[in-house]
């Protein structure tokens, strides 16, 4: 028993001293520090990867008829990272930030938030994404027929039916 311990003081003494003493010394933040995440607004699309993704529910979908917010609550991020691995444009940066103390709980949340379009179609409000986006804003314009405007499923309804037509069907 006694060996055991002396080889611990021992390696101790070797090694020495590998805690700080935070608050009172500045914590070690290691280039691989995750702290909560930043999401820039600008280069979202809403396509929800970073939601499905998460583990903790940190990132929600709040909807209604004219828009979609994708919110983000740092009170239950875990600090993971797995939001940003999967964003498809590289819009969530993991920060080093962790000292996230607050009375405001709007203070731990960030919301990012995408009008909806209403398909002329089928009436349903969809979230354009960046074709689509692109799409739209021509068609304010008034540069590209409307029917570009279509939400996903029902373009994909008026591209089967034009498939069929070519192939004689
Ligand atoms: S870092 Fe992890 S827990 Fe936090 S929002 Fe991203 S996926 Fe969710
Ligand atoms: S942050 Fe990235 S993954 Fe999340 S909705 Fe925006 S584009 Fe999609």
């Amino acid at each position: 028993m006694v060996k055991p311990i002396l080889k611990l003081i021992t390696v101790a003494k070797e090694v020495g001293v590998v805690t700080r003493k935070y608050p009172y010394e500045s914590p070690l933040l290691t280039e691989e520090f995750r702290g909560k995440i930043e999401i820039d607004a600008s280069i979202c699309w809403g396509c929800g990867a970073c939601v499905k993704a998460c583990p903790s529910n940190a990132l929600t979908i709040r909807e209604s008829m004219d828009v979609m917010e994708l919110v983000y609550f740092a009170g239950r991020c875990i600090f993971c990272g797995r939001c940003a691995d999967v964003c498809p444009t590289g819009a969530i940066r993991v920060t080093k930030e962790f000292e996230l103390a607050t009375d405001e709980l709007e203070d731990l949340e960030q919301v990012v938030i995408h009008r909806k379009v209403k398909c002329p179609i089928c009436g349903k409000h969809f979230v354009p994404q960046p074709l689509e986006k692109y799409v739209c804003e021509k068609c304010a314009k008034g540069e590209i027929p409307t029917y570009m405007m279509v939400c996903p499923e029902c373009r994909r309804k008026v591209g089967v039916k034009k498939m069929i037509r070519c192939k004689g069907g």
